[in-house]
């Protein structure tokens, strides 16, 4: 069975006191998490460290990296490497969110290279794909988000994708208050379900995450969850807020 996973990206905000809080209250409260589930926070670099000791002892709870680089180490100013997050023992990286696609020119084929080396790494890439507006608005999302697999995912081997996430983000649900009807979002999942079901086969597809992500709130979360090719979501603004993100996680199918 494929996990169900609710994932919280926390972006560039809250100062480390604040994270800690945050951390605090969510980890404190009771779940039951099962064997099928799993919670991971993507927190800001400054955090990670921190944040992987708030998570040491629960079962079921990751912490992720919001980016990595594509390169192993050497000058490269700024930029963290899988070998550092190996050193503090983060294991899932967001790789493609959006935001780095636009405002920090990230290509489809950057996107591949950086998804190889965490592989190599063992570190687990939660990868984002998803279209803006205007795709959408002469419905070609199909092809789009195709293109975006073929071009960052689809060179690896069965073995390797399997240990990939995958965010189906419409980048026009991203903080826009806007979601995806849990009908928009099935009918993607399924698309992309089927188009890793023809290049590795349904088995393969069938393990495989797709998570959702676009304005996931308390509210909504439960709908969204519940649709069969949907495997949890990634989490933006509610996640920043504890009993928003309590109830998220209680509302992962088991
Ligand atoms: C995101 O940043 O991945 C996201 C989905 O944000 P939000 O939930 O705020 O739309």
């Amino acid at each position: 069975m494929r996990k169900q996973i609710a994932a919280a990206n926390w972006k560039m905000n809250l100062t480390y006191q604040e994270a800690e809080n945050l951390l605090d209250k969510i980890v404190s409260e009771q779940y039951n998490l099962t064997e099928n589930q799993k919670v991971i926070f993507a927190v800001p670099a400054p955090y990670l460290d921190m944040a992987e000791g708030k998570i040491a002892n629960q079962a079921h709870m990751f912490i992720a990296a919001q980016n990595v680089y594509s390169k192993k180490s050497g000058a490269y100013t700024g930029e963290i490497s899988v070998t550092m997050l190996q050193s503090i023992e983060v294991d899932h990286a967001i790789i493609g969110h959006s935001e780095r696609r636009e405002y920090f020119g990230e290509t489809n084929q950057l996107l591949a290279e950086k998804v190889n080396i965490c592989i190599a790494a063992d570190i687990t890439p939660i990868f984002c794909c998803g279209e803006a507006l205007p795709v959408r608005e002469v419905n070609q999302q199909n092809s789009y988000v195709s293109r975006q697999l073929e071009e960052s995912l689809f060179h690896l081997s069965a073995q390797q994708i399997e240990k990939v996430v995958i965010a189906y983000e419409p980048v026009w649900a991203i903080g826009t208050g806007k979601t995806a009807s849990s009908e928009q979002a099935q009918e993607m999942h399924a698309f992309i379900r089927n188009e890793l079901a023809t290049k590795y086969g349904k088995e393969v597809a069938d393990r495989i995450s797709i998570l959702y992500g676009g304005s996931v709130k308390a509210s909504n979360a439960k709908e969204i969850f519940s649709q069969p090719d949907v495997d949890g979501g990634l989490v933006g603004g509610a996640s920043l807020v504890a009993e928003e993100f309590i109830t998220i996680i209680k509302s992962l199918k088991v």
